[in-house]
Parts: structure tokens; sequence; C-alpha cells
């Protein structure tokens, strides 16, 4: 495995590898955990070659958010990495990155503007900024990102498509720690209570899938009742709980089909993001759930 800090070198090896079989890219901000080895595990086995970054970029940041805290530990990262078979690692400075004179951004509309965009208005535009330039950097043929950052993985994909990359874009599935709670770098800022109590935000997901499954098309409903799970069962303070199609990210006024449920809440001053997608086969399997809904509550 090696571990490459300037940008022409990596250039030059991912060419190099590039010309020698398929490459696959993830890229990371490092304090690796199980989801991101899961990343890792999956574009093995779609490629020859596998890079992963570690870069903890500042442009995603707003200026109140844990840039200066994010954990960070590259000896244990280095070592997980190789035990998984990763080619290279790319470990760029910011300087490397962000040179001074530094003034090209790229954005992505409309996917941006809801769900974590609304309350990070700078974040997006710093991971496609970032993503883009990784990209041109490494220009790998597939990168793996996690459903566990829903938005973020649906926006770079549509940079993807937008500007040609080239890049065929894998969306991994979530990993959980037992108890159902979304692995993430940033847990290991929660105290013993507040990691006892996180878990609830999975568990009030599974409930909007329950009841979406069981045939409740009204967001209002599902939101309501996942709050009242969340507001029950733990200190957590919401930022939003939000209902979207996965095209565009947009609320739904009725739930069919294909609905991403996604929420951000701070435990403390911890800020801690999951979703879920639902699936509704078909309509018929909809109103079912509806019928089966109305006999159980008449019978409560
Ligand atoms: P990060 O280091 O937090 O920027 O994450 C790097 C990549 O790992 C992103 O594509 C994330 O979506 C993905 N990731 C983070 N946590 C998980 C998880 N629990 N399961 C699957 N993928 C994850």
């Amino acid at each position: 495995m090696r571990v490459i800090r300037a940008v022409a070198a990596m250039q030059r090896l991912a060419d190099r590898l590039r010309s020698g079989g398929r490459l696959g890219f993830v890229p990371t901000m490092g304090h690796l955990h199980e989801g991101h080895l899961s990343l890792v595990r999956i574009c093995r086995k779609h490629s020859d070659f596998v890079v992963v970054s570690i870069f903890v970029n500042p442009t995603q940041f707003g200026p109140d958010e844990d840039l200066r805290q994010y954990p960070r530990d590259f000896g244990r990262d280095r070592g997980l990495l190789d035990r998984e078979g990763t080619d290279v690692i790319f470990y760029p400075s910011a300087e490397a990155m962000y040179p001074a004179g530094f003034a090209t951004y790229v954005r992505v509309e409309e996917l941006t503007q809801g769900l974590c965009g609304r309350f990070r208005p700078v974040h997006f535009q710093g991971v496609t900024t970032v993503v883009a330039k990784l990209f041109n950097i490494v220009r790998p043929d597939l990168a793996v990102f996690g459903q566990k950052d829903a938005q973020q993985a649906f926006v770079i994909r549509r940079m993807a498509r937008d500007l040609d990359f080239g890049t065929k874009i894998i969306i991994a599935p979530t990993i959980r720690e037992p108890d159902g709670l979304a692995m993430s770098s940033r847990n290991c800022y929660l105290t013993r209570a507040q990691r006892m109590q996180a878990p609830v935000l999975y568990r009030s997901l599974k409930l909007g899938r329950r009841l979406v499954q069981e045939g409740e098309q009204n967001p209002a409903t599902v939101k309501r009742r996942m709050r009242q799970v969340i507001k029950k069962e733990s200190g957590a303070r919401m930022q939003y709980i939000e209902i979207v199609d996965t095209e565009e990210l947009k609320p739904v006024k009725r739930i069919k089909g294909r609905v991403l449920i996604a929420l951000a809440a701070f435990l403390g001053r911890t800020r801690l993001i999951d979703n879920i997608i639902v699936r509704l086969r078909n309509n018929r399997q909809e109103r079912q759930g509806r019928q089966e809904r109305k006999t159980t509550d008449k019978h409560r």
C-alpha cells in the first residue's frame, strides 16, 4: 500500500493504475470505522485497484462547526486500510488541495437547498468542490459513497452526471452499531448518556418506515409520530425530519413509490443524521396495508 501526499504524484500514479485495470475510489475524512471499510470492500469487488482519500475538507465546514476538533488518527486509519487490501491512500494537506489564490467552486443547485442544506449553507458547495477536485486527481472509473449521507450521495451523483465525469457512483448501505445507531466518526463526541439515547433516531426511522408500509400516506402524520418517539425517549433536539422523493429530494405531499425519510438531531452539541429509504412496491400493496391497518385499528 502506498501513501501519496502530492497532487501531481497521485495523478501520475492513478494514470498508471488505470492503464492496468478498473480504478475504484473511496473518499473519506478519516477516523475510519466499519461504515468506511464497508465502502472499501464494495469498491474492491468492483475494481482492480482501490484508492482511498483521507482529507478533512475545510470548505465543507461552517464557521461554527467542528473542523478543529474533528477526530484524526492517520496511523490507525493506515493500518485498517492496509488490512483491507487498499492499494493507495491519498492523504493531501489542506495547502495542497487549496493553494493560495484558490477561487473556483462547484455548486449543485436545487438538490442542495433542502434537508441538511437548509441548515448548513456552505456545506454541499464544499463537498462538491472537493469531490470534483478528487475526481480530477484520481479520475476513477467508479467511486463509492454511503447512504448514511444520502443527500451528499445524491448530490455527487448529480454532479458526476451533469459535469460528465464518467465516474460511476455506487451508493452503499448504512452500517450500524448493534443497537441501530448509524456509525459515524462524530459518534465519539457523545457522552455515555447521549450514546445510550442515540439509537432512538433509527428507532423513529423504523417506525416511519412501518407506518408507510402499513399504508400511511400523509407525511405530516408520519413525521409527527416519529417526533413523538424521539421526544419521549431522549433529550435529542430535532433539527428536521423530512420525507422527500429520491430524485429531486423535494418534500412529498402524499407518500407513494420510493421516498427518503431523513432526519438531523442534536444530542447536546453533537449533530447526528440518519435516513431510511422506503419502497412501496405497488398500489395494491399500499391499499392492502391501509386495509390491514383499518382492521387492526378497529380491534384496538
Ligand atoms: P466521512 O469520512 O464521514 O466523510 O465519510 C466518508 C464516506 O463514508 C461517505 O461516503 C459516507 O457516506 C460514508 N459513511 C460514513 N458513515 C457510514 C456508515 N455508517 N455506513 C456506510 N457508509 C458510511
